[in-house]
């Protein structure tokens, strides 16, 4: 066992457990400590593991090492050398697949960050991959999770209808994301009283009114704020 008599943990190790719910902190710190003084990896599995891994990356970066598997019986090999900056790409890709419902291994992730799109369109939010994890849901609804998963993979590698179909995707998201904040951005700003006697306002369509003082509340969007007016 290969053993490290001081490790660094850094505030956003800390802030990363902190946020946890109190009965995963503990075991998290253990992970932390097992890892960064022995190199032991913990056993975590699924969403575990994937919380772990920007915890570990972060270790790694932070004590300025390589990451050294222990001899702990785990598999999965041990990519010595500079190899973090690429496995926490790797990492943000099984993530991002993690969270759409797709668990995807090193080797697949690999292959989608080699299969030549924008690496960008792998990073969420509103990543490619959640596109074709919503498109499959939508399409092959009745089909078991299995061959769901097989669609998603080809489907990220190679379906190029997709791959031209996203940029609008994302787009209309976008706007219909930018139109929702500024809905509630509306509401939250939305005058309660008059102005200026501060009586309650009547309503019509979208203008507030106040009768007694003949003013008008309407919202511009371009400015994003509630003026008032004289009748
Ligand atoms: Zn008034």
């Amino acid at each position: 066992m290969r053993q490290f008599s001081t490790f660094r943990m850094s505030e956003t190790t800390h802030n990363q457990i902190s946020t946890l719910p109190e009965d995963m902190r503990l075991r998290y710190y253990e992970a932390v400590c097992n890892y960064g003084l022995y190199g032991i990896e913990p056993d975590f599995q699924g969403v575990e593991q994937s919380i772990w891994i920007p915890m570990r990356d972060l270790i790694d970066s932070a004590s300025d090492r390589s990451r050294v598997y222990s001899d702990n019986g785990k598999k999965g090999g041990a990519p010595v050398g500079n190899t973090n900056r690429n496995q926490s790409k790797l990492n943000e890709v099984i993530n991002e697949s993690l969270d759409h419902g797709y668990y995807i291994d090193n080797e697949m992730a690999l292959e989608f960050v080699r299969c030549g799109m924008d690496p960008n369109w792998l990073k969420p939010p509103l990543s490619f991959i959640e596109f074709v994890a919503n498109r499959v849901e939508e399409s092959y609804k009745n089909k078991s999770s299995v061959e769901k998963k097989k669609i998603f993979v080809t489907a990220i590698k190679d379906w190029d209808d997709l791959k031209s179909e996203y940029p609008k995707w994302k787009n209309d998201k976008e706007k219909s994301m930018a139109l929702k904040e500024d809905k509630q951005h509306r509401e939250k700003t939305k005058p309660k009283t008059c102005t200026k006697c501060g009586g309650e306002l009547g309503q019509y369509n979208d203008e507030l009114y106040c009768r007694k003082c003949q003013l008008n509340c309407s919202y511009y969007e371009g400015t994003q704020t509630w003026e008032w007016s004289n009748w």
